[in-house]
């Protein structure tokens, strides 16, 4: 099979890949042609996940499909964006059909759950390696971003539990086992999170700060409270974690992972408080503290004494 009949017969064909919505010209040109509505502006992320360093070698590709696409649609959601469409850099060793078509379908799940539409790429030949571009739209001057957080704002996260993916690693990994009870919301929150677009986009004109937790909840509210110059004071009895995982590997770890564990890609945004009563009705959201003048991320034990946080999230380098 060459190139582009693998194109046309995995990514050209599949019902994501259909033009429609803002998506004027999909794959098959030199570009795609992306309309944007007057007084909205483009909202674009990328995403690189390379084989071994972001997910085992061998994995099942299905899951590796729709987990891309949710990591990278996350970030969507943390900009209140809208979503419209995406594209696939696409590095493989060699081309394997079974492969390729159960890659593809789980592909197409996470991108009819995320409203997202395939409309380019690129296929190379190399260690297996992902880079999904995201585009959305928002507002002109209504995207969420790291640098609005007030004193006097709350910390809230949207969502269950944090630190699931985290604790579904060692099982991702084949390093441990555990019942099908509590290995599989573990596993499905690693494989199959999915991205709070709806959520962001209920958050905008409200949330004065916002992003997705890729890196740990400590960590990624620590860039949120130097975007915004303030510091972030964190209640860790009201982080919410889940019973799966608090009986899968303890209490000690299961918090040391909602706090700093990273792939929850779930929001954490501060809230000006005379938004609470109506968010709170209408979306599950958890306030884990607030924001006051100062500096950095401070964690605080059930009776309000700062306390020494786990160890920090992930970073590459
Ligand atoms: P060019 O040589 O102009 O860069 P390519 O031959 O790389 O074009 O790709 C042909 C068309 O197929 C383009 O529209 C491109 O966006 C699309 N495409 C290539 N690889 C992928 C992929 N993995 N997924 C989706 N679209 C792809
Ligand atoms: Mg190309």
């Amino acid at each position: 099979m060459g190139e582009f009949e693998l194109i046309r017969r995995y990514f050209a064909t599949a019902s994501c890949a259909r033009a429609g919505g803002e998506v004027v010209l999909g794959i098959g040109d030199d570009c795609a042609l992306l309309a944007v509505p007057a007084g909205e502006v483009l909202a674009i992320s990328t995403d690189t996940l390379v084989a071994g360093v972001h997910f085992p070698e061998g994995c099942d590709p299905f899951l590796l499909g729709q987990r891309a696409l949710a990591v990278s649609a996350s970030d969507l959601a943390a900009m209140g964006a809208a979503p419209i469409g995406f594209t696939l850099a696409l590095t493989l060793p060699a081309v394997e059909p079974v492969w390729l078509e159960r890659f593809a379908r789980g592909l197409e799940r996470m991108a009819s759950r995320c409203a997202l539409r395939l409309v380019g790429g690129d296929t190379t030949r190399g260690p297996l390696t992902l880079t999904l571009t995201v585009f959305g739209r928002v507002p002109e001057g209504a995207a969420l971003r790291r640098d609005g957080a007030r004193p006097g704002d709350l910390v809230c996260v949207g969502g269950g539990p944090l630190g699931d993916a985290a604790g579904a690693l060692p099982l991702v990994l084949g390093q441990r086992s555990a019942a099908p009870a509590v290995a599989k919301p573990l596993l499905d929150q690693y494989w199959q999170p999915l991205p709070q677009l709806a959520l962001g986009q209920a958050l905008r004109g409200r949330a004065s700060a916002a992003l997705d937790i890729s890196d740990g909840l400590l960590a990624d509210c620590g860039h949120l409270a130097t975007a915004s110059g303030v510091a972030l004071f964190i209640d860790a009895p009201r982080v919410p974690r889940s019973a799966e995982l608090v009986d899968f590997m303890g209490e000690e770890a299961a918090f040391a992972c909602a706090l700093a564990g990273g792939d929850d890609y779930r929001l954490a945004f501060t809230l000006p408080r005379q938004h609470l009563a109506a968010l709170a009705s209408d979306w599950p959201i958890t306030v884990i503290g607030e924001v006051r003048d100062g500096a950095g991320v401070h964690l605080l034990d059930a009776q309000g004494r700062a306390m020494e946080p786990p160890r920090r999230g992930y970073t590459h380098f």
